[in-house]
């Protein structure tokens, strides 16, 4: 039912033993702790990270404090920027096979989509360049004769960034070189999962330029690190991308010292199909919406919404060409949906199939974990008659699972895809414009796609409606989320009158 592609043993590897970058130096763990990374599709120790606690986390923001109040990052004119991030961009596609192994190896995600996301990654740092020399503020010499406003943008300070490990190496992407174009110091702090390719991201901008401390980049887990980066009174500015409940306690830390906060969560994303629609495309879009990355992507479409016409044609094409994905190694360049990130997440997984099972859907295809001899996989799975009050129609279940719901009329579409607390994005596809056009205007998610899915490119803005997110990413808004505003009200020449009569 499944193609299968068995795990090479990978025998004695090197495992890469890395170091974190902190002021400009590559240190351990001031405690001499590490973290062990098992990769996902191998059942073998792969890195090795500084298991960073507060003391270590103390430091980086002291260094990166120090770098923005005292150091020429903010102080440089932004076209020096800007060539720093451009030299970051080139050196980044010169390594792309190593930065895609590392992704690969750590995330288990297969090593073909791991090389084209870092193609994405590099476009991104050239974007941030260019828009690096656009940011400006505004003047207003229309508010009376011998006034002038100004408003400037200067960089908010230091940022923390937070990242999680299913596309380790693209999210720091749509976060750091925006925050470095804008003049800011940052201390970044990818998943504990998978911070090599992170890592090695440091040697990348040391050799392209960037001043010490500017970027400091710390491993640990998020209650050792992640918690101190985001209550810390010399941090001025949160940019986390993960779990919304993770994103709810960020939002809350960040509270105690009213720092700006910058939420990229989670997402259960719906299809919604029309008897009208180009089956053919669209068939394929499903099976690439819901196991892209093994299904673990906040843009995943993981609930299918289908007009009860074509429900059983639907439901049937998607299941056969589902059993053609080819499920296995990660690093062979054939793989489409690779391994599950750790052994309690597949448990999770399969746990939601059950549980949807036993609630009276029914497991039309896969449905189970499979055994390839190394790691741990899961087969692409399709629920149908799930009801939209199951938990798997409503809840991030992360996983190669596709939820079937079926619609009667478009306002019922439309009903069912707004019944959830995610709004991250969604699809329609109809040959009809207003269908299109009417779907796109009420569904409430940051991205709708029209007869295509998960497509993007650096210069459209990317986030959340509701428990999605908070604010927008990439757009050419994206460096000036990195900025405060400063207003200079300015009066030219002699008043006639102040506050007291002359
Ligand atoms: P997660 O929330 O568990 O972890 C994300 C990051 O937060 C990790 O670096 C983790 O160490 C850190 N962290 C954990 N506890 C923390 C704490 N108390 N304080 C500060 N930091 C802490 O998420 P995950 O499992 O790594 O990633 C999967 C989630 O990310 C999914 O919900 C997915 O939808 C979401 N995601 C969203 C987007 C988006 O752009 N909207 C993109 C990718 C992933």
């Amino acid at each position: 039912m499944t193609v299968l592609v068995k795990p090479k043993v990978l025998g004695d590897i090197a495992v890469h033993d890395f170091h974190m970058l902190i002021d400009g130096k590559w240190v351990a763990a001031e405690a001499g702790e590490t973290l062990e990374r098992v990769a996902p599709g191998h059942g073998v120790v792969v890195s090795r990270y500084p298991a960073a606690k507060k003391a270590d986390a103390e430091r980086a923001i002291a260094a990166a404090r120090r770098a923005f109040e005292d150091g020429p990052w903010p102080r440089m004119a932004a076209s020096e920027r800007s060539h720093v991030l451009l030299k970051a961009a080139d050196l980044i596609a010169a390594r792309a096979d190593e930065l895609a192994y590392l992704d690969c190896i750590e995330s288990g995600k297969p090593i073909s989509q791991a090389k084209a996301e870092l193609g994405g990654a590099a476009d991104i740092w050239r974007y941030a360049a260019a828009l690096a020399r656009d940011l400006h503020g505004e003047s207003y010499n229309t508010l009376g004769d011998g006034t002038l406003g100004v408003v400037l943008r200067e960089a908010i300070g230091v940022v923390s960034i937070i990242t999680p490990w299913n596309f380790p190496f693209l999210i720091v992407s749509q976060k750091l070189p925006f925050a470095l174009a804008a003049g800011c110091t940052t201390v970044v702090k990818p998943s504990e999962l998978t911070s090599g390719s992170t890592l090695l991201l440091g040697e990348i901008l040391e050799a392209a330029g960037v001043p010490a401390g500017v970027v400091n980049i710390i491993t640990g887990t998020g209650p050792d690190v992640g918690a101190i980066m985001t209550t810390h009174a010399d941090v001025d500015m949160v940019s986390f991308t993960g779990s919304t409940g993770v994103g709810k306690l960020t939002m809350a830390n960040a509270a105690q010292t009213l720092k700006k906060v910058s939420l990229e969560l989670g997402g259960k994303n719906p299809q919604i199909v029309f008897p009208d629609a180009n089956l053919d495309e669209f068939i394929d879009a499903a099976v690439f919406g819901a196991y892209f990355n093994a299904g673990e992507c906040c843009n995943a479409g993981s609930r299918l919404i289908v007009h009860r016409d074509i429900a059983d044609e639907v439901v049937s094409r998607v299941a056969a060409l589902s059993a053609k994905v080819k499920v296995g190694d990660p690093l062979d360049p054939q793989t489409q949906v690779g391994a599950i990130i750790t052994p309690q997440h597949l448990e999770k997984i399969v746990g939601y199939v059950s549980a949807a099972a036993g609630n009276g859907a029914t497991v039309f295809h896969g449905g189970s974990s499979l055994d390839l001899g190394l790691g741990q996989f899961m087969s692409p799975t399709i629920l149908s008659a799930v009801k939209p009050d199951m938990a798997v129609a409503r809840e991030e279940v992360f996983g190669p699972v596709l939820s079937v719901l079926s619609f009667e009329t478009t306002d019922e579409a439309i009903r069912i895809a707004n019944s959830i607390d995610y709004g991250l994005s969604a699809g329609v596809w109809s040959r009809d414009f207003d269908t299109c056009m009417t779907i796109g205007r009420k569904v409430r998610a940051g991205t709708v796609w029209m007869n295509t899915f998960m497509d993007g490119t650096p210069e459209l803005p990317f986030g959340g409606y509701r428990q999605s997110g908070l604010g927008r990413e990439l757009g050419r808004h994206a460096v000036e989320d990195y900025t405060e505003t400063k207003t200079l009200n300015m009066h030219i020449g002699q008043r006639t009158g102040w506050w007291m009569p002359r």
